[in-house]
């Protein structure tokens, strides 16, 4: 596996490519200065509402009117959206490109709820990887959540909201506008319209983030890796003062211990975009943990019993 990418100064390398990023950014023509777009936005469950329960993918009519639907939400809006439902929102032609292109993803680097991975790249890019950043919206109340972290790192990847980013071009000119109207940007919001011809405006993965999206849902190692950091995420709750959250880093060799033989397939099923946001929590269990939280003073206990709180009064007005 000579040419698989490599995750080493994975996050160097994305830190260089996001600062030249920002400076073409400056200087850019294709990009409009923001006009009606302004706010916080919810993702898939406004999503659907807006497209009226159609299975299709997103067009600039439908972010027009999404965008007003979620303006009059304002701030009660959810952020992120799943992976299962950033699938579901891709456009075919980029699912396909996936499928034929871009055989892997692999994590290069943990910390507090944010993963950092990189991805192959297509034939005809200039770049040898992609980077990747992928963030668990809900990542404290993973934390606060009764259970074992693997049980937590199953709920992060395949149900709860994420917010996402690719460095590729693709998203940096198209999608990172519709992620940013959807509430699923990782990274800059980009509320400039793209100032092309015939702007993409629709789908929510480019081809790397397609593939990211199918190997968090269906990857052991990722989601070890996740359980790893939940765990440590929720002693250094437990003994505060500790206050830096914990970075893992995995080598090359591990990222490629992690692999599949061949690429995971890649699912994408048009029902899933009515996956509900809100996590299957209890009212019970969210008392009992908010009890639990209520007593202690430190900052990130105090963090953790507010998030309860606000998905205690979320959950009561469903
Ligand atoms: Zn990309």
């Amino acid at each position: 596996m000579a040419d698989l990418p490599r995750v080493g100064n994975a996050i160097q390398a994305a830190n260089r490519r996001r600062l030249q990023e920002l400076e073409s950014r400056r200087q850019a023509r294709t990009i409009l200065a923001p006009t009606e777009v302004a706010g916080k936005y919810s993702a898939a469950r406004m999503l659907t509402t807006t497209l009226g329960g159609q299975v299709r993918p997103i067009t600039p009519q439908d972010l027009a009117a999404f965008r007003k639907a979620v303006a009059d939400l304002g701030k009660k809006a959810q952020q992120g959206i799943t992976a299962a439902e950033a699938l579901g929102l891709s456009r075919p032609a980029d699912v396909q490109r996936a499928r034929a292109e871009i055989r892997y993803s692999m994590v290069a680097r943990l910390q507090a709820g944010k993963l950092q991975l990189v991805t192959d790249s297509g034939p005809q890019s200039r770049m040898n990887r992609h980077h990747v950043t992928v963030e668990f919206v809900q990542y404290s109340a993973a934390l606060a959540r009764p259970g074992k972290p693997l049980g937590a790192a199953m709920w992060l990847v395949k149900e709860s909201p994420l917010k996402f980013e690719c460095d590729c071009e693709h998203f940096r000119f198209f999608l990172r506008y519709v992620a940013s109207a959807g509430g699923w940007v990782a990274g800059r919001v980009e509320h400039g319209y793209p100032k092309l011809k015939n702007p993409m405006l629709a789908g929510a993965c480019c081809k790397h983030l397609v593939r990211v999206m199918t190997d968090l849902q269906q990857s052991g190692g990722i989601r070890q890796r996740i359980a790893s950091m939940v765990e440590a995420d929720r002693l250094r709750i437990d003994a505060p003062g500790k206050a830096r959250p914990k970075v893992f880093t995995v080598s090359q060799q591990e990222a490629e211990g992690m692999l599949p033989k061949r690429a995971r397939t890649i699912r994408v099923q048009p029902h899933q975009r009515r996956a509900t946001l809100a996590p299957k929590a209890s009212q019970q269990d969210i008392a009992v943990a908010l009890a639990t939280f209520a007593s202690k003073t430190d900052p990130n206990s105090r963090a953790i019993a507010r998030a309860l709180a606000a998905l205690a009064a979320q959950q009561a007005r469903q």
